[in-house]
């Protein structure tokens, strides 16, 4: 938090931030006194859970508040958008990624996936850019001031998924210095560019996805060898396996539970993983309420239920490896990052995997933003080191189709970017006066199988003989990871250079669109958004507060009662205005109304959790607590379980 006696220098030049644009957490970090940072909230949180919730009064949350609304209304509360990126209206995989409505794209308008949320349409990168500014505000809170951000996209991101993060940067009013991978974050993170050669794996296991890079430092210099990986493969398969043993241990047939209680037994599966990165074995409170009335379950049964997951892992590294031309005996190093790496069970395998003990001291959720704030910091200048060159690789092969619908790779995988490649060509027919150009990317030997980047059109080619024009064409992908096109007929000079906005891509036009709107609405939308969220705010918290009076009744003192009702009824009375500063100042009436009493239930909470109590509801109880006495810091109280 930032201290108010905190003394800002109005002449130091703004600071630049690394952000981690998870799929499940997000985070952002900069350099403090020469050491990266992460950035916490007023709760002491540094990690934004990547979840958009889009209220009914318009009203947009971002986070932990978001988060706890995905289950009553799914639809409007997007989770895990990274998964989006980059995503065409048309493709097969998007609805099988979650309970979203689409809306097809009307003629004319760019095809990228759209949420049809409350029948207004949002792109993905929309969605993203409301977390970036969340992460934007936050670092503001802290800074005042931002300069530049450098954000982290997964080695394997391919063009669109590559353009549509930079988008979301830029409509989040962030001046994007540059994307860099994940794992060469983590790598610099860990200080691995001092050295001058070496060999290392990053193994980054999250909430759904897990990627495994090789990296090769040589001569100070990092290249990313080979990216793998399982986009449908993390800590929410872990949840997943932990449930259904809750399930068979209280005698319940998962096919027989509803919606709401199978989420309930994920809550408590992802209480019980957590629990066992600390303890031997965690005892819970049977979710459903029958007997037996609790169950145990061991770190040793949860090694076994992981086992086949970190297997799937492992055929993943070893394929890395493989591509990389690297024996596991050969690396130097092997770094964690995700949050799933805590989990002990994974941090052995890797041990036993690459044949050493892993790199783990940096905490692993922070890994990734507390190295891309130290690119940031070198790229606004500041720091005393010498700019890190970083290379990075091309993810999928890029290339064209040509007669036959066959690929012809250009800039093959791995290469090393930045990076430019040339290639010629010639007509297929008699007379043609044009060429087709598509640019694909992807290692199917067919460009229907592969992702089609662009298609452009060079003209005014005069009638020649099939064979005879020629056609230079230069690829070329920069520091970012996007790629320009060049083409040139060589006979006649008749040349055309495109940056490829992909075909699965927001264009220029639209994006422009979407930063007018935004200034043009600006002011009004942040005056509507802020008093619906202060109502909203206000709402959760009189509710909550009641239910509190009620559950702890014994704990109140004399004449307490009757000045939180007071509060309680001034606030709601306030909040039928639409004045947001003084539904905020009756909020912090009633935060200093229930302070006490908030203090007295948060000492027994902690007192019980002493004692011994099922984990599941001292958690709960906890949470509960100091949901009162965080009150205006925006903590309102998760829903209470729909089976108990
Ligand atoms: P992503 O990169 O996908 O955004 P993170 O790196 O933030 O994801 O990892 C999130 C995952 O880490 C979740 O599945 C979460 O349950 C898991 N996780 C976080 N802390 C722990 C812990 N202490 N023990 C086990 N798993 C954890
Ligand atoms: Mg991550």
């Amino acid at each position: 938090m930032t201290s108010l006696l905190e003394i800002f220098d109005p002449k130091a030049p703004p600071r630049a931030i690394g952000i981690d644009l998870g799929t499940t957490n997000s985070l952002v970090a900069y350099v403090k006194n020469e050491r990266p940072t992460a950035i916490q909230d007023c709760d002491g949180r540094a990690l934004l859970p990547s979840v958009v919730h889009y209220g009914a009064a318009g009203e947009v949350v971002v986070g932990e508040n978001a988060a706890r609304r995905a289950a009553e209304s799914p639809r409007e509360t997007i989770v895990s958008v990274k998964r989006f990126m980059g995503r065409g209206a048309d493709d097969p995989e998007t609805a099988r990624l979650g309970p979203y409505a689409f809306s097809i794209p009307k003629a004319g308008e760019p095809n990228v996936v759209r949420f049809d949320v409350r029948g207004k349409a949002i792109t993905p990168v929309e969605v993203s850019a409301e977390i970036l500014r969340a992460l934007k505000r936050l670092a503001e809170d802290e800074l005042r001031s931002v300069g530049g951000a450098v954000i982290t996209v997964p080695a394997y991101f391919d063009d669109a998924q590559r353009q549509a993060t930079k988008d979301a940067g830029r409509l989040a009013g962030l001046e994007v210095l540059r994307l860099i991978n994940e794992p060469t974050a983590a790598a610099l993170a860990y200080g691995l560019e001092k050295k001058q050669n070496g060999k290392f794996a990053v193994y980054d296991l999250g909430g759904g996805t897990f990627d495994i890079t090789i990296l090769v430092l040589d001569n100070g210099v990092f290249q990313v060898r080979s990216t793998g990986g399982d986009s449908a493969l993390g800590g929410d398969d872990m949840d997943r396996a932990l449930a259904e043993e809750i399930f068979a241990k209280t005698g319940r047939d998962p096919k027989t539970a509803s919606p709401g209680e199978v989420r309930v037994v994920l809550d408590v599966a992802r209480r019980v993983k957590h629990g066992l990165t600390g303890a031997q074995e965690v005892e819970v409170e049977n979710p459903f309420g029958k007997e037996p009335k609790s169950v145990v379950i061991t770190r040793a049964r949860f090694d076994e239920l992981v086992e086949p997951l970190l297997a799937r892992t492992g055929v993943a590294c070893r394929r890395a490896l493989k591509d990389a031309e690297i024996k596991p005996g050969e690396l130097d190093g092997v770094i964690l990052v995700g949050g799933s790496t805590r989990v002990p069970a994974v941090r052995s395998y890797v041990a036993k995997l690459f044949g050493k003990e892993p790199l783990g001291d940096i905490d692993p959720d922070q890994v990734v933003a507390l190295g891309a704030a130290v690119q940031a910091n070198l790229l606004a200048g500041h720091g005393d080191v010498e700019d890190v060159l970083l290379l990075d690789v091309i993810a999928l092969s890029l290339g064209i189709e040509v007669g036959g619908g066959i690929v012809d790779r250009i800039l093959p995988r791995n290469t090393t970017t930045p990076a430019a490649a040339r290639s010629t060509y010639t007509t297929q027919e008699d007379n043609q006066t044009g060429f087709e150009i598509h640019v694909v990317q992807g290692e199917r030997e067919l460009a229907a199988d592969c992702r089609s980047l662009a298609k452009f059109t060079l003209r005014g080619i005069p009638p020649m003989p099939a064979g005879l024009a020629r056609l230079e064409l230069t690829f070329r992908v920069d520091a970012d990871g996007l790629l320009g096109v060049h083409a040139v007929e060589e006979t006649t000079g008749i040349e055309q250079t495109v940056s490829v906005k992909p075909s699965y891509g927001l264009d220029d036009e639209t994006v422009e669109q979407m930063l007018l709107d935004a200034i043009d609405h600006g002011e009004e939308d942040l005056a509507a958004r802020r008093l619906a969220e202060a109502r909203l705010e206000a709402h959760r918290i009189v509710t909550s507060t009641r239910k509190s009076v009620v559950a702890d009744a014994d704990l109140l003192l004399a004449g307490e009662r009757e000045s939180i009702e007071a509060a309680v009824a001034k606030l709601e009375e306030v909040a039928k205005g639409d004045d947001a500063r003084r539904v905020q100042l009756h909020i912090e009436d009633l935060d200093a109304a229930t302070k006490d009493f908030a203090g007295r239930r948060m000492n027994r909470a902690i007192a019980q959790a002493i004692e011994g109590q099922k984990l599941d509801t001292v958690e709960q109880t906890v949470e509960h607590a100091k949901g009162i006495e965080a009150a205006h810091a925006h903590a309102p109280l998760p829903p209470p379980p729909a089976s108990r």
